[in-house]
């Protein structure tokens, strides 16, 4: 089947400097892709450019054609509420374009599990609440594509458990494809299909088990991850 994110020859420079150099990538329908790399390595500016919110050189395209926002659905690395901002969930969620009616809300909040944070105010989710409240509104665009960026970091191991469950839930119902970004081991092993190693430029691309083999680490990581893991 035709693959639903093609990147060719993707390059992206800031403030002078090279971030991303010559990276192409693809996702399949229903493909969990996941990019491991160390801090400022690019994996946020690889969805950044993906979403067309910083200027690069090479080709991005979903579905064969250029890329359209609606098609995507975001879960940013930063992201927060001010604790006291006043709309609750449910509310949150309707403040979509076009404006869902409630039955298409009650059926996003059932099946991403967060019917019973209805009626909490957005301001005091915990970090997990967060994500799936954050999932469950890109869900209600039905979109083509997810970028979840390090949507797993800060949360507990019951909230990654049903994070692992609404990821699967993606893949098979929705039929998107996916890429998320994750420092966690038992992240990529539960979900990814294929990891990419990122640094700069693509250093490694693979199934998850080579991926965690010492010397796909060293590509990715550096010499000095040895050093961590012997220690
Ligand atoms: P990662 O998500 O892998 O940790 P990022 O994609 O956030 O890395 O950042 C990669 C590098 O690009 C970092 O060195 C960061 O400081 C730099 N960078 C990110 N955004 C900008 C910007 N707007 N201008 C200049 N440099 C930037
Ligand atoms: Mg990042």
């Amino acid at each position: 089947m035709k693959n639903i994110l093609e990147i060719k020859k993707l390059s992206v420079s800031l403030g002078g400097r090279d971030i991303l150099r010559n990276v192409s990538l693809s996702v399949a329908p229903g493909e969990v892709v996941a990019i491991v790399g160390p801090n400022g390595a690019g994996k946020t500016t690889l969805l950044k450019a993906v979403l067309n919110i910083v200027p690069y050189s090479g080709k991005i395209s979903l579905l064969g054609k250029e890329i359209n926002l609606k098609d995507i659905g975001y879960v940013p690395q930063y992201f927060r509420f001010e604790q006291g901002f006043p709309i609750t969930v449910a509310e949150f969620l309707s403040m979509s374009f076009p404006v869902p009616d409630k039955n298409k809300i009650n059926f996003i909040m059932k099946e991403t599990g967060i019917l019973k944070l209805a009626n909490r105010m957005v301001g005091e989710l915990s970090g997990g609440e967060l994500q799936k409240t954050l999932i469950a509104r890109s869900a209600i665009k039905e979109p083509k594509l997810w970028l979840l960026d390090e949507a797993t970091s800060g949360i507990d191991m019951a909230s990654a458990s049903e994070f692992f469950d609404l990821i699967e839930k993606i893949r098979r119902k929705w039929g998107g494809g996916i890429i998320i970004i994750s420092h966690e081991i038992d992240v990529v092993y539960r979900l990814a299909d294929k990891v990419v190693g990122l640094n700069g430029s693509l250093v490694f691309e693979g199934e998850p088990e080579k991926a965690f083999s010492e010397t796909s680490l060293e590509k990715i990581y550096g010499k000095d991850f040895r050093f961590i893991s012997k220690k």
